[in-house]
C-alpha cells in the first residue's frame, strides 16, 4: 500500500513499453537497464568466471549479515552465497536500502527468509544446479579418502612414517551405500558407485524417482543395512537434526557417514559420540552446523584471545580425530560449477533488469506475484 505510488507510475513507463499487461505493475517495479548488484561474499577464486559475467556489480569480501546490509545502499540486487545471513531482520534491512533482489549464487535457499522478502518486495532467484556431479564426485572422494585413511597416510609422510599399521581398509564392491535423498546429486553419487564400485545401493527420498538406480527402503532400514551412508537433502524444518542420538543408534555398527548438504542436517555432538562408540567408523562433513562462522576464514593470524572468541570447541574435537575428514564446504569448487554459477547468476540478474517474468526452477520468491495479487 505504501509503495502503490511508486509502482502504479513505474507500471505506466512499462505499459508503453508494451510490457506484458498483467504483470505489468511489478515488470516496472523491477525493470531497469542500469540497476546496480552488490556482490557480497566475493572470493579471489570467483575473479575468472562471476567477476567476468558480471563486470559492472560492486565486489565485496563481507559476509551479508546485519551489520554489512548497509554497504548495498544504491544498489536493486545483492548477490550472495550459502554462509551469508539473509534471515528477516537482514531482509528488512536490505528492503530499506532500495534492494529488490537477492540473487543466490547457489541452490539452497535455507539462508534467506523467503516469506520475508516477498513480504518487502523482495524477489529471490537461485541457481537450482550447477554441475551436481561435482558434488557428487567429492562425497565419493571424501569416502574413500576415509575408507583407505588417505589423510592419515599423507599425515604420517610428513613425520617420516612410512608404516602401514591403523591403515587397512575395505573394499567397497559388494558393500551397501544408503543415499538419503535421491535428487540429481544423490543419483550421482548411487551411479558412481553401483557403476564403478559394484556397490549395492540404498535410497531413502520422500519423493521416490522413476530413475534411481537402487532400491528404495524406509530410512530406518537404509540405517541399518548400509555401510556408507551419503546424505543429499536440502535444509527444511524436516530435515534439520535428521542425523542426531537416535537415528545414529539405529545406524550399522562402523558405518561411514558423509554429509556434503547442510551442516544442521548433522547433530555434530551426536556425532562425535557416534564415533567414540565406533557406531561411526568414519566420517566426513563438507558442512557443518556452525560453517557460517568459520568456512572462507582464516583464524591463523588472529592473536590467541581474538582466536578463542571464535573458537568452535566442536570443531576441534572433530579436527583431532583421524577418522574425520572436514572440507570446508569445497564440494562444489570445480572449474565447471563455477563457471554453471557465474552464467546462471548473471542470466537471472539480466532476466530480472529486463523485467522479463519470472519462472523456472530458478525461481525461489516472484515478489511480484504477491505484489500483483494484492494490487488486485
Ligand atoms: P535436489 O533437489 O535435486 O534433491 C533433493 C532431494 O531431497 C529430492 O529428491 C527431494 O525429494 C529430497 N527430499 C527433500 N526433502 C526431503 C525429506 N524431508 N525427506 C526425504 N527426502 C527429501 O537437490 P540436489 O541438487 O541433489 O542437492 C541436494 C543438497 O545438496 C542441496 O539441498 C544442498 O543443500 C546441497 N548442496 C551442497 C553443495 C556443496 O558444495 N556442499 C553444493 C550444492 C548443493
Amino acid at each position: 500500500v505504501v509503495r502503490a505510488p511508486l509502482i502504479a507510475a513505474r507500471a505506466s513507463r512499462a505499459r508503453a513499453r508494451g510490457a506484458r499487461r498483467l504483470s505489468s505493475v511489478i515488470v516496472a517495479a523491477r525493470a531497469s537497464s542500469d540497476a546496480r548488484c552488490f556482490v557480497f561474499s566475493a572470493h579471489r577464486y570467483e575473479d575468472e568466471t562471476l567477476r567476468r559475467a558480471l563486470p559492472n556489480a560492486t565486489y565485496s569480501s563481507a559476509r551479508l549479515s546485519l551489520d554489512t546490509a548497509s554497504l548495498a545502499q544504491g544498489h536493486d540486487a545483492v548477490c550472495v552465497f550459502v554462509d551469508d545471513d539473509a534471515r528477516g531482520e537482514v531482509v528488512d534491512a536490505l528492503a530499506e536500502r532500495g534492494v529488490k533482489l537477492i540473487l543466490l549464487r547457489c541452490a539452497g535457499f535455507d539462508n534467506v527468509d523467503c516469506e520475508r522478502a516477498r513480504e518487502r518486495g523482495i524477489s529471490v532467484l537461485r541457481v537450482p544446479a550447477y554441475d551436481p556431479l561435482s558434488i557428487s564426485e567429492h562425497a565419493v572422494a571424501m569416502m574413500m579418502s576415509l575408507n583407505r585413511h588417505l589423510c592419515a597416510s599423507r599425515d604420517r609422510l610428513r613425520m617420516g612414517n612410512f608404516t602401514l599399521d591403523g591403515l587397512v581398509g575395505s573394499s567397497m564392491r559388494g558393500k551397501t551405500v544408503g543415499v538419503v535423498g535421491t535428487g540429481k546429486i544423490g543419483r550421482g553419487v548411487a551411479e558412481i558407485l553401483k557403476n564403478g564400485f559394484q556397490m549395492r545401493v540404498l535410497g531413502y527420498d520422500k519423493f521416490e524417482k522413476d530413475d534411481f538406480c537402487g532400491d528404495y527402503v524406509s530410512l530406518d532400514e537404509l540405517l541399518a543395512r548400509s555401510d556408507v551412508v551419503s546424505l543429499h537433502l536440502p535444509l527444511t524444518p524436516e530435515t534439520r537434526g535428521m542425523i542426531c542420538v537416535e537415528t545414529i543408534a539405529k545406524m550399522k555398527e562402523g558405518t561411514i557417514l558423509i554429509n556434503t548438504s547442510r551442516g544442521l542436517l548433522v547433530d555434530a555432538r551426536a556425532a562425535i559420540d557416534g564415533l567414540y562408540s565406533g557406531r561411526i567408523a568414519a566420517l566426513g562433513l563438507d558442512v557443518y552446523e556452525n560453517e557460517n562462522r568459520l568456512f572462507f576464514k582464516d583464524f591463523s593470524s588472529m592473536n590467541t584471545n581474538e582466536r578463542m572468541l571464535v573458537w568452535d570447541e566442536t570443531m576441534a574435537i572433530l579436527g583431532s580425530m583421524p577418522q574425520v575428514l572436514v572440507t570446508p564446504h569445497t564440494a562444489f569448487l570445480t572449474h565447471e560449477a563455477l563457471d554453471e554459477i557465474a552464467k546462471h547468476t548473471a542470466e537471472n540478474f539480466r532476466q530480472f533488469c529486463a523485467g522479463e517474468r519470472l519462472e523456472g526452477a530458478n525461481v525461489v520468491v516472484d515478489a511480484s506475484v504477491s505484489a500483483a495479487s494484492t494490487t488486485t
